[in-house]
């Protein structure tokens, strides 16, 4: 299937400083894609450049297999900074002003967009009563208006209370249930993790990985094992079946495994028939945040 979007070579300058460097990767249709990265890593000049707000020094990009343009932008809604809301003016009132200047959607649309973004009931009360979590819903439902095919949004649960955080990623699920395409970027390795298909990891304008999560942000168990001959323990165990990678680390010998997949009794029945005896089997879960970390250290 033809990607919704691919990125090829993309780089951008700020004076002497690289925002980005030389970036390509694909969106696929229907995916929920994440761009993560630590602060400054280049996500807000990705999602700049591929909105057609700033122009990338080279490289291109495709929207739908073409070049954008002001029809492909129709097929685009993007919340990139928070909207300027008339705060004396009710929910219903601020999306008809956003929709007169946008073009985008009409006034039946906008009760739609309300219902989904679960403000419908509180339609009619100000802007200036809501709370954080509301408006960051109602910015949402700008940028739903005319039923884009794709939604970007920067770090749209930015700010927000756990409760306000949680609507918001419970939305973007949903948004995407209904076929929606969806980019955000986030420094937030949990949040990718917990809303995502597909991620794109960002350092320094670097493209570091990019992929399906559970691709890129693979879990892996690791099993420890330590015998008084570590040289002897580790040659043995390259001959082990099933691991992805083999390490030392000190006296220690790990093993990779695919999670869930690491073989305990087997590897301790290998090694005693090998004519090991173990002082160490430990099974240890590699976590996310420790990936991450190696991804986007030096
Ligand atoms: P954040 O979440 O903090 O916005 P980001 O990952 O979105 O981070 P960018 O905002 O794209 O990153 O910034 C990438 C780099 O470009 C940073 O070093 C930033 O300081 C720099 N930068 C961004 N905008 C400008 C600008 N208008 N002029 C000069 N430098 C800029």
């Amino acid at each position: 299937m033809q990607p919704i979007l691919s990125i090829e070579g993309i780089s951008k300058s700020y004076g002497s400083i690289q925002a980005l460097q030389n970036v390509s990767y694909e969106v696929p249709q229907g995916a929920v894609f994440g761009l993560l990265g630590p602060n400054g890593s280049g996500k807000t000049t990705m999602l700049s450049i591929i909105l057609d707000i700033l122009k990338a020094d080279t490289g291109s990009f495709n929207w739908f297999g073409k070049p954008g343009s002001p029809e492909t932008r129709k097929r685009i809604g993007s919340l990139l900074e928070t909207p300027n809301f008339y705060h004396y003016l009710s929910a219903v009132d601020n999306l008809k002003i956003t929709s007169a200047i946008s073009g985008r959607g009409n006034d039946q649309s906008i009760d739609e967009v309300l219902k989904i973004v679960k403000l419908f009931e509180s339609k009619n009360s100000r802007f200036s009563t809501y709370s954080l979590g509301m408006k960051q819903r109602l910015a949402i439902g700008a940028a739903l208006l005319g039923n884009p095919e794709v939604l970007l949004f920067d770090e749209p649960t930015n700010g927000l209370d756990p409760v306000g955080i949680a609507e918001i990623r419970e939305l973007i699920k949903e948004l995407a249930k209904q076929g929606k395409t969806i980019i955000m970027a986030s420094h937030l390795l949990d949040e990718v993790e917990k809303v995502c298909t597909h991620v794109a990891i960002m350092k320094r304008g670097k493209l570091l990985a990019a992929g399906p999560v559970d691709e890129v942000l693979a879990n892996e168990d690791i099993v420890e094992l330590a015998s008084a001959n570590p040289m002897n323990l580790k040659t043995a165990m390259t001959n082990f079946p099933g691991y992805s990678s083999i390490k030392e680390n000190g006296e220690l010998i790990q093993l990779y495994f695919p999670i869930g997949k690491a073989p305990m009794e087997d590897i301790n029945r290998y090694c005693f028939d090998n004519g090991i005896v173990l002082q160490q089997l430990i099974l240890k879960k590699k976590s996310l945040e420790a990936k991450f970390f190696e991804l986007t250290n030096d």
